[in-house]
């Protein structure tokens, strides 16, 4: 690469590119031992019936927190785990311990079976021949309903085997688990294969709902994604919502459910059930 730099800048391009390899080179290590230590956690975004205003299900997602590194977002230690595999063990954890925490839910009386968790399944998991099989045990073996869980995967997750991908997904969808598009529209999906997909939600991605009030454009495919998934008996849930003139149009479309900082962020276990508790109604008359 030759960039047309004076020798200083240089010099600080080459050591930016440096330390950013020995980041990741030395997070890659840190992250091995990452699940023994204690150092990740699960945490837990509602997701709210847009015609009821409850909450009927949330997203658990990962955090990593270590000595070294301190709060490492998923955007960057997930594809470093993908990198090494260790998203296998990890998906593996993610799975048991939202298991474990929907159990517990489920026991206090917090949420009942119209409540769903989901995971984000990492591609190289459903390339697993037997994480169908392995996904089965774990669920009967915890109690929960395979309807209470929801998988999320990428379209990327399924591109790359697809009729490995299809076989497991509709083994799974015939036990009741609920299937998820994640980040829909921003893959490579064809319509073609949207028929073909044993699949129950398409989550749109949070890049076509952050403009939804200015673009005209990015309003055009969220109705017609929503539209879309209605005839093909898909529901839908809008990422990233934040402001209440989203929700409105998310509403009018026809949209089933939102998730987004505008009622919650992530949350810790008991901040999720607190907010249970109390409902949602009183944030969407706070905006
Ligand atoms: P995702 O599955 O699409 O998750 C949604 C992301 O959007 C989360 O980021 C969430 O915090 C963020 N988000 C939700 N509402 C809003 C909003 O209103 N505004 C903004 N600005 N952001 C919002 P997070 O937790 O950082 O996760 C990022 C990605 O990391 C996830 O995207 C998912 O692809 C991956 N990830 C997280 N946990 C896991 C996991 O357990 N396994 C795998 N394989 N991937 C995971
Ligand atoms: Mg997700
Ligand atoms: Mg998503
Ligand atoms: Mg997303």
């Amino acid at each position: 690469l030759a960039l047309p730099v004076r020798d200083g800048q240089w010099q600080e391009y080459n050591d930016t590119i440096d330390q950013s390899l020995k980041r990741r080179s030395g997070m890659r290590t840190a992250l091995r031992g990452a699940l023994q230590r204690g150092e990740l956690f699960l945490v837990y975004q509602p997701k709210v019936d847009i015609k009821t205003n409850r909450i009927v299900g949330a997203e658990a997602l990962l955090r990593w927190e270590n000595s070294i590194y301190g709060k490492v977002s998923p955007v960057e230690f997930i594809p470093l785990a993908e990198a090494s595999g260790e998203i296998l063990s990890i998906g593996r954890w993610v799975i048991l311990e939202a298991l474990v925490a929907l159990k517990r839910w489920r026991a206090l009386h917090q949420v009942d079976d119209d409540f769903s968790l989901a995971v984000n399944v990492s591609p190289l998991q459903l390339m697993q021949a037997d994480f169908a099989q392995t996904l089965l045990d774990m669920v009967s073996d915890s109690g929960v309903p395979p309807c209470c869980l929801e998988l999320e995967v990428t379209e990327s997750g399924l591109m790359q085997d697809m009729e490995l991908a299809l076989k497991q997904l509709r083994r799974l969808i015939q036990y009741g688990f609920k299937v998820g598009i994640d980040d829909f529209g921003t893959g490579y999906s064809s319509l073609a294969y949207l028929k073909t997909l044993p699949i129950s939600v398409l989550k749109i991605d949070r890049a076509f709902i952050h403009e939804l009030q200015s673009s005209i454009q990015d309003q055009k495919l969220t109705g017609t994604v929503i539209d879309m998934a209605r005839h093909f008996g898909f529901s839908t849930v809008a990422e990233g919502v934040e402001q209440s003139e989203q929700l409105d149009w998310l509403s009018s479309m026809g949209c089933d459910l939102v998730q987004g900082y505008m009622f919650a962020p992530p949350l810790k276990e008991n901040e999720l059930l607190k907010l249970i508790d109390s409902g949602v109604e009183h944030l969407i008359n706070k905006f």
